[in-house]
């Protein structure tokens, strides 16, 4: 589905990717793992096109999509933040990435792409009237809504509350499966990359240092640096 080919952006003289290569196919996960600068939030980015490629290529499909602007792409991006439109409801949320669809049909749709994520009874609510939980899932629904080949998540579980990470977590993974579309993942959290991944790209210094399963990322880490990021600190 996805090829990212031997992709380089550098701002200034700092090297943020460097000749980054990675492949997801229908319905896989795969999560970027690194620690902070190393370079995850730039792949997403040149993925999705919010950043120009200052070598490399992206394909979607089969098709090179490298020059096409982000609207174009078909890849939806839930970012950090959630970014929902503070002065819209949840379900206005939605709507907004229904605008391709006739107008009268957005309501009920937008609707049915909240009660995928248990939100049907908020739709009516402002983001500051959620939860940093349920503003994700609002966030998610939206990029349901826009009918993406490919989701493009940015730690998408910093913001929520520690106790209620790994059942979110559980949550969005299995809607994820569910939707069978291929997902890229950021984070910097070795226990949910490795319980979250079908497969894992570690990073470090804007470079991808190991491409494996959790499993074999655990087992057999390819150098001293894998090893001890993913070593147990506690
Ligand atoms: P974090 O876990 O902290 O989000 P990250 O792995 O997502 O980190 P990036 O945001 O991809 O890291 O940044 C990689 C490197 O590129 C960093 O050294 C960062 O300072 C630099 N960088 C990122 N965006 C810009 C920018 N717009 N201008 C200049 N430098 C940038
Ligand atoms: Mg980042």
């Amino acid at each position: 589905l996805l090829h990212l080919m031997n992709a380089s952006k550098c701002y200034g003289s700092n090297r943020a990717a460097w000749n980054a290569s990675l492949r997801v196919a229908r319905g896989e996960i795969l999560v970027l793992l690194g620690p902070s600068g190393s370079g995850k939030s730039t792949i997403l980015k040149l993925i999705a096109g919010l950043e120009d490629l200052d070598d490399g290529q992206v394909w979607l499909n089969g098709q090179n999509i490298g020059h096409l602007p982000p609207e174009q792409r078909g890849i939806g991006m839930v970012f950090q933040d959630y970014a929902l439109f503070s002065h819209m409801t949840a379900l206005q949320n939605v709507m907004f990435a229904l605008h391709r669809q006739p107008r009268p049909r957005r309501p009920k749709m937008a609707l049915e792409h909240l009660a995928m994520l248990g939100m049907a009874d908020f739709a009516q609510r402002y983001p500051h009237q959620l939860s940093g939980g349920q503003q994700q899932r609002v966030a998610v629904a939206r990029t349901f809504a826009s009918a993406p080949q490919l989701i493009l998540l940015d730690e998408p579980f910093s913001s929520i509350d520690e106790s209620m990470r790994a059942h979110a977590r559980q949550e969005i993974r299995a809607i994820l499966r569910q939707s069978g579309l291929g997902v890229v993942m950021v984070t910097h959290d070795c226990t949910e990359a490795l319980s979250f991944a079908d497969t894992i790209c570690v990073m470090n210094q804007g470079t991808i240092i190991q491409t494996a399963t959790p499993q074999d990322i655990y087992l057999h880490p390819a150098n001293a640096f894998v090893a001890s990021f993913i070593a147990p600190t506690n």
